[in-house]
């Protein structure tokens, strides 16, 4: 698919020559542009009243130096970023990454994404999103402890729960966000709802760990019903093995799903009878080890090192939640062939654009991260709103919100594709659906 309007396709031009080489950036505000071309062709507004252009700068771009010293005294220096990319209908909301890939490209594709997906939540909250280039693995709770402590003693500058609200993402779990909360606190000294993913004794939401996983589940759910078909007796495979591939593969098996592969960086384990979750998260949620260590009590089970090779395990439905562009047109090709109904994105944008257009073209039911993974962050925004209240809902509660936020989620990014004319094209639906809160909202300032 290509940019079909002239005015976006020269904006197209301008934000690859002004951010170079940020792949990722690129690629994610391509995909948005391409599905936005009818809209801005029915309301011109958008594009003379600077609508498009302000939408793709970040209000603000801040990066800053992390030293650190890690056990034996030796001093490391790490970088430290967070983009405020827009705030038109709400406070900035967005995880942070620990991860030794993320640069400012990264962060600003994730930035963008956010700002439609936290759109389509249909709850106030603008995108952000940060991180830092540290890799957390093999590090000692007192190394995380003290790289967080560092990363905040700068970052809370700039946070706050009206202004911008961080959480989790890759690297960046509840550890994580106790040693951030605990060094805003003190720097503050004020006990405020500054991050979500908090524990539940100082509070934390129930459901928000289970959030982004099964709210996957309850979209493609959604997605599956609409075209009669379903989760129960489906074979499933999960790439990844952290907070979102845990959850999704709970939820799917509690909707009658038999999944069978798992991975993380290092490789991916195919148990036939269908993956034993409880040991899942044990090894990685406890005992912080490789999935490979799965086969060592499951010698029935199977472990391959790399991960690509997991596609190629015949499934119906196939959730990729590890990290972007890991699945590509020849894994699409090769799920295709295997009868592949389904493929729902838990990761943000894990499938590469010509792997997309492959397996909508072979009419595979696609269910894009914007929409498919946004239970997450609105689970946050649940969280938000119980930290203002002082007041919190129990776990069936949270359950109730998310499962109704995911099938309106659903129904919004379906009616808005149809209504453009793209009917059953959940990528265009849910770029549309998002942009047009934050675009009306935008025009409403007028130029800010
Ligand atoms: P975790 O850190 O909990 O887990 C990430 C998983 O992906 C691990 O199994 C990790 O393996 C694997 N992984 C990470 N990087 C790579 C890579 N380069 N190649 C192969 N595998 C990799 O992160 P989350 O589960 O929170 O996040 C997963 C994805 O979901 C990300 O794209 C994130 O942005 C997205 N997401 C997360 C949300 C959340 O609420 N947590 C909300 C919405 C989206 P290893 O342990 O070996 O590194």
């Amino acid at each position: 698919m290509s940019i079909q309007n002239e005015y976006l396709n020269g904006l197209m031009e301008r934000v690859v020559q002004r951010n170079p080489a940020e792949p990722e950036f690129h690629q994610a505000v391509r995909e948005v542009l391409t599905s936005l071309s009818p809209v801005v062709e029915a309301q011109p507004a958008y594009i003379t009243e600077g609508v498009m252009d302000c939408l793709v700068e970040p209000e603000r771009m801040i990066k800053f130096r992390v030293p650190w010293e890690d056990e034996q005294g030796k001093v490391h220096v790490n970088r430290g970023f967070r983009v405020q990319f827009n705030s038109a209908i709400g406070p900035y909301k967005g995880g942070l990454r620990f991860h030794p890939s993320v640069y400012e490209g990264i962060i600003k594709f994730l930035g963008f994404e956010q700002i439609f997906k936290n759109s389509l939540t249909g709850l106030p909250i603008g995108g952000g999103k940060g991180g830092s280039d540290f890799d957390p693995k093999g590090r000692s709770d007192l190394e995380i402890m003290r790289f967080c402590q560092s990363f905040m003693t700068e970052l809370f500058k700039y946070i706050g729960p009206d202004t911008d609200v961080p959480a989790g993402d890759i690297g960046v779990g509840g550890r994580e966000i106790g040693y951030l909360f605990g060094q805003y606190k003190r720097l503050r000294n004020e006990f405020t709802g500054v991050l979500t993913g908090k524990g539940l004794t100082y509070g934390g939401s129930l459901a928000r760990t289970e959030a982004t996983g099964y709210g996957l589940c309850y979209f493609t759910d959604n997605m599956l019903r609409d075209a009669g078909k379903g989760f129960e007796g489906a074979t499933v495979v999960i790439s990844g093995s952290g907070n979102v591939a845990i959850y999704a593969c709970e939820k799917a098996a509690q909707f009658g799903a038999k999944v069978v592969a798992m991975s993380d960086s290092g490789g991916y384990i195919y148990d036939k009878n269908g993956i034993d979750l409880p040991l899942v998260k044990q090894l990685k949620e406890v005992e912080r080890k490789r999935i490979s260590s799965y086969v060592d009590t499951h010698p029935q089970a199977e472990y391959h090192p790399g991960c690509a090779g997991i596609w190629s395990i015949p499934c119906q439905i196939a959730l990729p939640c590890a990290t972007q562009n890991e699945l590509n047109l020849d894994a699409a090709k090769t799920l295709i062939a295997n009868g592949c109904f389904a493929v729902a994105e838990g990761a943000n944008m894990p499938c590469t654009p010509d792997a997309v257009d492959a397996l909508q073209a072979a009419g595979v039911l696609f269910a894009p991260a914007k929409a498919a993974n946004a239970g997450g962050v609105a689970t946050s925004a649940l969280e938000m709103s119980q930290n203002s209240m002082r007041f919190y809902w129990s776990f069936e509660e949270v359950d109730e919100h998310l499962k109704s936020i995911m099938s309106d989620l659903y129904r919004n990014a379906s009616n808005a594709a149809a209504q453009y004319g793209m009917a059953g094209d959940l990528v265009a639906g849910a770029n549309i659906a998002g942009f047009l809160k934050v675009a009306d909202s935008m025009l409403a300032y007028g130029v800010v």
